[in-house]
């Protein structure tokens, strides 16, 4: 409690927000053991909450979380923080729309990368979310500033996921309820697409038309 007192309220706000969410994905099956990470971002003071390396997400605490200035450098917080945060940090500084990354290591998303795929729109609920597709960016070994590179790419102006080959996922969004929405989905898409091509019909992809309907109709009546 006595450490819990010294981070100031917004703070700790921003850092409990981080850390149950990383507690919601362990749950949800998205990651393993200690991987993945978690980041947000206060759209006031542009300060970014990143989880810390190599912690259980049921022991973590909100004075584990490291927070970085919008320059990207570290003002608060004892601990290593996750070998990611270069990606988090330079995603957050790419894209003024995005306060929320998660990056997970799902166990369906990874096969669909390890394939050599990104995920096509092949359900409403991915459409509504994520638009045309969620791209595999190029590989590069995790923690590197070429992974950071290649994801932030993979994103550019206009995407909410990327699948990392050999990996995960990254998903982004305005605020983390969206970005925890959009792991689930991401991960039942990939499942989905799965199960759909063992049955060896012929996909049906989702025309474009009818995703971009339902990508601004999704993005413009629930999104706050
Ligand atoms: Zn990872």
């Amino acid at each position: 409690m006595a450490a819990e007192k010294k981070i100031k309220s917004r703070d700790l706000q921003y850092c409990k927000l981080v850390i149950d969410t990383g507690r919601t994905m362990a749950a949800r099956s998205l990651t393993v053991a200690t991987w993945g990470n978690i980041s947000a971002r206060d759209p006031k003071t542009g300060n970014i909450y990143v989880t810390p390396s190599g912690m259980d997400y049921k022991k973590a605490k909100p004075e584990d979380v490291v927070v970085f200035n919008s320059k990207g450098i570290r003002i608060q917080g004892m601990r290593k923080p996750t070998i990611e945060k270069d990606l988090h940090i330079e995603l957050y500084q790419a894209r003024d729309d995005i306060h929320a990354i998660i990056h997970t290591h799902g166990l369906y998303t990874i096969a669909v990368g390890v394939a050599g795929l990104g995920l096509p729109a092949v359900t409403e609920e991915f459409a509504q979310v994520f638009g045309t597709e969620v791209p595999l960016c190029k590989y590069a070994i995790p923690g590197t500033p070429d992974l950071a590179k290649n994801v932030v790419e993979g994103f550019g102006k206009d995407r909410y996921g990327v699948l990392m080959p050999s990996h995960g996922a990254v998903t982004a969004a305005a605020d983390m309820n969206m970005a925890l929405k959009q792991c689930d989905v991401l991960e039942r898409a990939a499942e989905i697409f799965i199960l759909a091509k063992q049955l060896g019909g012929e996909i049906r992809y989702i025309p474009k038309e009818d995703v971009d309907h339902m990508f601004r109709f999704h993005h413009n009546q629930y999104v706050q």
